[in-house]
């Protein structure tokens, strides 16, 4: 059993670190807008005079034809304003985000920037227009001023520091040794989640694009730093259209419309209050979380009390 078991165990384990390795290339290829089977139009132009209205209309969207992911979703977010998608896991959030972005076609419906079809315009002014926080940033090899000037490389040592600043990062960096030129990514220092994504929200500072998409970290991060990375995320959002991907409730309370997705169709829209007026499939889900957060706060206190 053990002669087995070993090499079994240790296919497992490199069979991750490949994946791991995958998924890595391709986050990469996210962040540097590498487009992957999509081609711009021989006569596209760049997107005109970006307000930031986003619709989405009527989209229809599968991977595998197989197997339809979203059928038929249709919403505007107003230039300015913020729209929160909620949902089950797997109910297609990330997909809406991916779209808008233009990782892929859709296979019916439109989705709109300004009125302009994404698909009529140019790729590189739709990424231009958007500024991407996503679950995971992916960190360059290089010093953590490089990685937030990322946002835009003609940015000054002051503009850096004052988008660290607005992204609550600031302080942490000046406590490193070597501060701003400390190197970080796989070969220098380690960030943590709730660092990384700071991080990207400075990088998006810089930017400044009109369009916002927030694709929250999915693990959970503790009460303090979850509400500076809010704090974070309200002085990018401020003044520019919102999308974002909700992963837990907490987040989305204040946004101007909550949207509620599930398998690939909306279920309900309307505010937080609304919703939970309505007392369906959002208030719910708002109850199964209010739990689970006092059941962890209570395993807390416990820990803490030993
Ligand atoms: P979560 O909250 O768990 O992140 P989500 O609502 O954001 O979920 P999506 O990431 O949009 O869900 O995925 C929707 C469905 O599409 C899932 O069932 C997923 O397995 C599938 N899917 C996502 N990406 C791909 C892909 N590249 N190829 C094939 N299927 C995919």
């Amino acid at each position: 059993l053990m002669q087995i078991s070993i090499p079994l165990n240790f296919i497992g384990f490199l069979y991750r670190e490949v994946r791991q390795g995958l998924a890595d290339i391709e986050s990469m290829f996210d962040l540097l807008g590498v487009p992957a089977e999509i081609q711009d139009k021989p006569d596209a132009k760049p997107l005109k005079a970006v307000d930031g209205n986003i619709r989405f209309e009527n989209v229809k969207f599968h991977y595998d034809p197989e197997r339809p992911i979203l059928k038929g979703v249709d919403f505007e977010v107003p230039a300015g304003k913020s729209v929160a998608i909620v949902g089950p896991s797997g109910a297609g959030k990330s997909t809406i985000s991916r779209l808008l972005f233009r990782f892929y076609d859709v296979t019916g419906g439109a989705v709109r920037i300004d009125g302009q079809d994404v698909r009529d315009v140019t790729q590189d002014s739709v990424r231009h227009a958007i500024g991407m926080v996503p679950q995971d940033t992916v960190l360059f090899n290089d010093t953590i001023e490089y990685n937030i000037r990322y946002g835009r490389p003609d940015a000054s040592a002051e503009e850096v520091r004052e988008a660290a600043q607005m992204a609550q990062i600031h302080d942490f960096i000046e406590r490193l040794p070597q501060g701003y030129k400390t190197e970080v990514g796989e070969r220098g220092l380690k960030l943590s989640g709730g660092e990384k994504q700071r991080v990207a929200i400075a990088r998006t500072i810089l930017k400044a694009p009109p369009i916002l998409i927030l694709d929250e970290a999915t693990s959970a991060l503790d009460t303090h730093t979850e509400q500076e990375i809010q704090a974070a995320l309200d002085q990018v959002s401020k003044n520019r259209t919102t999308l974002v991907i909700a992963h837990r409730l907490s987040t989305v309370v204040n946004a101007n419309q909550i949207i509620v997705l599930e398998a690939g169709e909306i279920a309900e829209r309307g505010t937080h209050s609304e919703l939970l007026e309505a007392d369906g499939l959002y208030a719910s889900m708002w109850a199964r979380q209010r739990e689970a957060d006092e059941a962890e706060e209570r395993l807390r206190a416990a820990v803490e009390h030993d």
